[in-house]
């Protein structure tokens, strides 16, 4: 059967299109109707073979091309991604379920983004001097040689382009194996970077499950990985990689705290709220799913929201006039539905939402449960779905403490018009991306990242470049050399 979103094959390796019908069948799934819109199969032993081969053949005169030379390759990718923003985000929908509203204006935009800072930066990228009287130390900066990047399924685009286009700048090549759930869009990265000009070999996309992204980690050709996944996939990459002593980037889950103290503008605080936790319908890694609500103004931050919530336009996501889409896939959709029947069952009061739409697909409406404990389980895990928490509290020093009692710290963010105590708070999170009256933008040149089980290394802005590049040094003698024997 074909589809009308069906890839020309499965994977994209050495500038062209690959297949291996011997590979598990992947189904791909419309999340707005759960009918089947493609499928591929996952990369055998064979084709995981050619992905490596060509990428490390290929990296060696990439890397020894000027930075100005490559980063021309980036920026004509972004250029050519711009142009093709309404077919990319048309798939995007299709691959995700997020409703065109968004992608048309977040993804194959911010993957265009990531080409152009990292294509701009590309030229700059420099050692340095170091003078010891007579001698002299210089260092180079040098790629990694072939990274693997390893996605998640809510930003299949952008994060294909947030790890390949700083691995591309810095002389590395990339295997990017996207998750199994939406393994669509990858692909048309790699096809536009081959438009831009890049060579053949150095952006190789190979589908499968968590086995294919096994294997690549394994392989002792393979310098770094970066993954973006939950926690658990991240302790199995970061084990595995441990093995090889490679270098790891780990982009993992969140149950990321946001505090509204009394003092705050009400209407930005809950647009805050809303956009850190159901764009994406939820599905958003920083989300600051655990919303602490000084007790002055719970109630009318809670009528405020609820009443903005009847504004949400549920629908099919490919009309751009829908501003909340359906949920990934089934599974994830029955995982949220677990969560609000146990935030039921520990007590915690039900505003709005909380059952799936009677329609086709995977739709489950903007959920708030208000009246949440610290200790209950929808405040402690990740939902990853449109499942908000609203949690009281009084004192500064308090609610500091009890936004930062978790093992994740990806995002924080507070709303006050108190200057001093924004930064104070900023200063206080345990997490690696901070939110001062705002809440999830993420620019491609500020660091995204987190700390404690939420991540290690930094994505985008320069700090990218020291996670897909290393120094060496060179210890220059200018005099004779004096030997003790
Ligand atoms: P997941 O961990 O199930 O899968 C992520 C990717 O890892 C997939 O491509 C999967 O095939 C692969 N994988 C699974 N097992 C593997 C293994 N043993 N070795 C190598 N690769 C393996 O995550 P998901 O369900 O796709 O995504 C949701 C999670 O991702 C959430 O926890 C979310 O918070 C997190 N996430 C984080 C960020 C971030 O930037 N921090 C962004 C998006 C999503």
């Amino acid at each position: 059967m074909t589809y009308p979103t069906q890839p020309i094959a499965s994977h994209y390796i050495n500038g062209r299109y690959v297949e291996d019908t011997a590979g598990d069948l992947i189904q791909v799934i419309y999340p707005a109707t759960g009918q089947i819109i493609a499928q591929v199969h996952a990369a055998t032993p064979a084709v995981i073979e050619q992905a490596i081969a060509s990428g490390r053949a290929a990296q060696a005169a990439w890397a020894a091309l000027s930075g100005t030379q490559r980063g021309r390759v980036l920026r004509r990718a972004a250029d050519l991604m711009r142009a093709a923003n309404h077919d990319l985000s048309v798939l995007e929908t299709y691959d995700t379920g997020k409703p065109y509203q968004e992608t048309s204006v977040v993804d194959a935009t911010s993957g265009a983004d990531a080409l152009e800072y990292f294509g701009g930066l590309a030229a700059s990228l420099t050692g340095e001097h170091i003078p010891l009287g007579e001698d002299w130390v210089y260092t180079r900066r040098e790629p990694l040689g072939l990274c693997v990047g390893i996605g998640a399924w809510n930003y299949p685009t952008q994060i294909a382009c947030w790890k390949g286009a700083p691995a591309l700048a810095c002389g590395n090549a990339m295997i990017f194996k996207p998750s199994e759930v939406t393994p669509l869009c990858a692909l048309k990265v790699a096809e536009i970077l081959t438009q831009a000009g890049l060579p053949d070999g150095l952006f190789n996309v190979v589908q499968g499950m968590g086995a294919v992204g096994q294997a690549l980690v394994s392989d002792t050709r393979v310098a770094k990985v970066s993954l973006t996944g939950s926690v658990p996939t991240g302790r199995k990459v970061y084990a595995a990689a441990a093995q090889g002593l490679k270098h790891v980037t780990l982009e993992l889950g969140g149950k990321s705290p946001l505090i509204i103290f009394d003092d705050a503008d009400l209407e930005n605080a809950v647009s805050g709220a809303i956009l850190g936790n159901f764009y994406s319908s939820g599905q958003v890694c920083s989300n600051g799913t655990r919303v602490f609500v000084h007790k002055a103004i719970k109630d009318r931050f809670l009528a405020r929201l609820t009443a903005r919530l009847q504004g949400a336009v549920l629908g099919d996501p490919q009309d751009p006039a829908t501003s909340f889409g359906p949920m990934v896939s089934a599974r994830q959709l029955e995982i949220a539905e677990g969560y609000i029947a146990q935030g039921k069952a520990e007590g915690a009061r039900l505003v709005c939402g909380g059952a799936r739409l009677d329609r086709a697909g995977f739709f489950l409406p903007p959920t708030v449960f208000a009246d949440v404990r610290d200790d209950m389980v929808i405040a402690r895990e990740e939902i990853f779905g449109p499942v908000m928490a609203v949690l009281d509290f009084e004192d500064e020093a308090e609610v500091l403490a009890r936004a930062n009692d978790t093992e994740f710290g990806l995002a924080a963010g507070v709303f006050t018009r108190d200057l001093a105590r924004a930064h104070r708070i900023a200063a206080g999170f345990e997490a690696g991306t901070c939110y001062i009256n705002t809440y999830n933008d993420a620019p491609v040149e500020a660091p995204f990242g987190g700390v404690k089980a939420s991540g290690l290394g930094r994505e985008n802005s320069k700090a990218a470049i020291e996670h897909y590049s290393q120094v060496k040094s060179v210890y220059v003698r200018m005099g004779d050399l004096e030997a003790p024997f």
